[in-house]
């Protein structure tokens, strides 16, 4: 324990919330029929919805009709609304002109879908969150290559180099930021890297969208895939954008209406002439109310802009990182150079199972924090930790007094003992 960063902790500025979210500050039961203010420091699992997205949710929930199906006036708003909710999607993630945006359920269900149209094998780290690994079986029944990372990105990179040149890919697919550590490659070398051994990139910026946006077209990525619920909207939304060839050409992701042009029947079976994406793959009736949610987080994200939320997390994250590190506990690493860190930091305490800590502060402090392997068993493995560790991650409704909360609650934790 440093008393220098204890110091440090203690004389940097509050930093109150950026932006209002529902439920902030809301009362839990604790032990002994204690209550409190509830802080919540799980964001990477689901963040709270924002105020504002609430307020829209609620303004727009009278003009619930079906979309792309009913002549009436409600219809055609919700249909509007709903085509300009794609709009937002394509304009936040800067699509290029012939980009495709797909309206999913969340990541797993972007990942399933591109995993479907993939012409060929696919290349992952093993630091991925199992969205990120499982879906990538190629149509051959080969299940994902996986290369193990390098402590250095570079010594990564030169892995995944080797392994693209060993055996040609059809993807490389990589997170945007470690939901366990939150550490960010370097994407554009990674696109630059792929494309050089004729591979497309697929970004899994589940947990780095919502915290830095993303560039579609300025990093030359290839797809894109994120959920809703880690971008301060309800559950159920989520987006692939990218590429149209390959979409077109799979199989629609859910066969039904709305998926297809024109269904005949002949020789006792059914004909089918499927729509081109993102129609081809969004049969039945969608998540109206998800997505239009999903859009009105999106545009108070680009209103409030990603400078001045990089800016607040990054604070919140140092005085977190420095407040564990002064009580001895040091935060997860996966490289000695990541190009970047959002919010996310897990760690373990000595003497303590994490799910223990995890309980504790709940139950005695109403902190929400996350414990376990985090759907990324492996890279829990490769960190050493097969025990599961302890996350807390920031987001714009966080500010410094969650953070203090949390450290206040460890230092009663320790010094109370196992
Ligand atoms: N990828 C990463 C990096 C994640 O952190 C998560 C969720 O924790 C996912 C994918 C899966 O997201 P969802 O459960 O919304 O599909």
């Amino acid at each position: 324990p440093s008393p220098d960063l204890a110091d440090r902790a203690t004389q940097t500025p509050d930093v109150p919330a950026l932006l209002p979210t529902v439920g902030a500050g809301e009362s839990v039961p604790l032990v002994g029929g204690r209550r409190a203010g509830y802080v919540h420091l799980d964001n990477a699992a689901s963040a709270p919805a924002l105020a504002r997205v609430a307020a829209h949710v609620t303004e727009v929930l009278p003009a619930y009709a079906s979309v792309h199906r009913g002549a009436g006036y409600l219809s055609q708003l919700c249909t509007g609304l709903y085509e300009q909710a794609r709009e937002t999607v394509g304009r936040f993630v800067h699509a290029r002109p012939d980009d495709v945006v797909v309206l999913t359920r969340n990541t797993t269900d972007a990942l399933n879908l591109l995993a479907s149209a993939v012409p060929g094998e696919v290349v992952v780290l093993d630091v991925e969150h199992h969205a990120n690994l499982l879906p990538w079986t190629s149509a051959s029944g080969r299940p994902a290559r996986v290369v193990r990372s390098a402590p250095t990105l570079a010594g990564t990179e030169a892995s995944l180099a080797a392994e693209l040149a060993h055996r040609p890919a059809a993807l490389l697919a990589v997170t945007g930021a470690s939901n366990v550590t939150g550490e960010v490659p370097d994407l554009r070398r990674l696109v630059r890297l792929a494309h050089a051994h004729g591979a497309r990139v697929v970004v899994d910026a589940a947990q780095l969208l919502p915290h830095r946006g993303f560039d579609l077209a300025a990093l030359d990525a290839d797809y894109v895939a994120f959920s809703g619920h880690k971008a301060y909207a309800p559950f159920g939304a989520g987006a692939l954008v990218g590429r149209r060839d390959w979409l077109d050409a799979a199989e629609p992701h859910q066969a039904g209406g709305g998926a297809v042009r024109r269904v005949g029947v002949s020789d006792g079976t059914t004909a089918t002439d499927w729509a081109t994406s993102p129609e081809r793959h969004e049969g039945g009736t969608p998540n109206v109310l998800g997505a239009l949610a999903l859009a009105e987080a999106l545009r108070v994200l680009e209103a409030t802009g990603l400078d001045r939320v990089r800016h607040h997390e990054a604070a919140l994250h140092r005085r977190l990182v420095d407040g564990l590190r002064a009580r001895g506990l040091e935060p997860l690493r996966l490289w000695d150079d990541p190009s970047d860190v959002v919010g996310v930091v897990s760690f373990t305490v000595p003497g303590w199972r994490a799910a223990q800590v995890a309980a504790y502060l709940s139950a005695e402090h109403g902190v929400g924090v996350r414990d376990g392997r985090f759907c990324a068993h492996p890279l829990l493995a490769r960190l050493g930790v097969d025990d599961g560790a302890v996350r807390a991650s920031l987001g714009v409704g966080s500010s410094s007094a969650d953070v203090d909360r949390l450290l206040a609650a460890l230092d009663a934790l320790l010094r109370d003992g196992p």
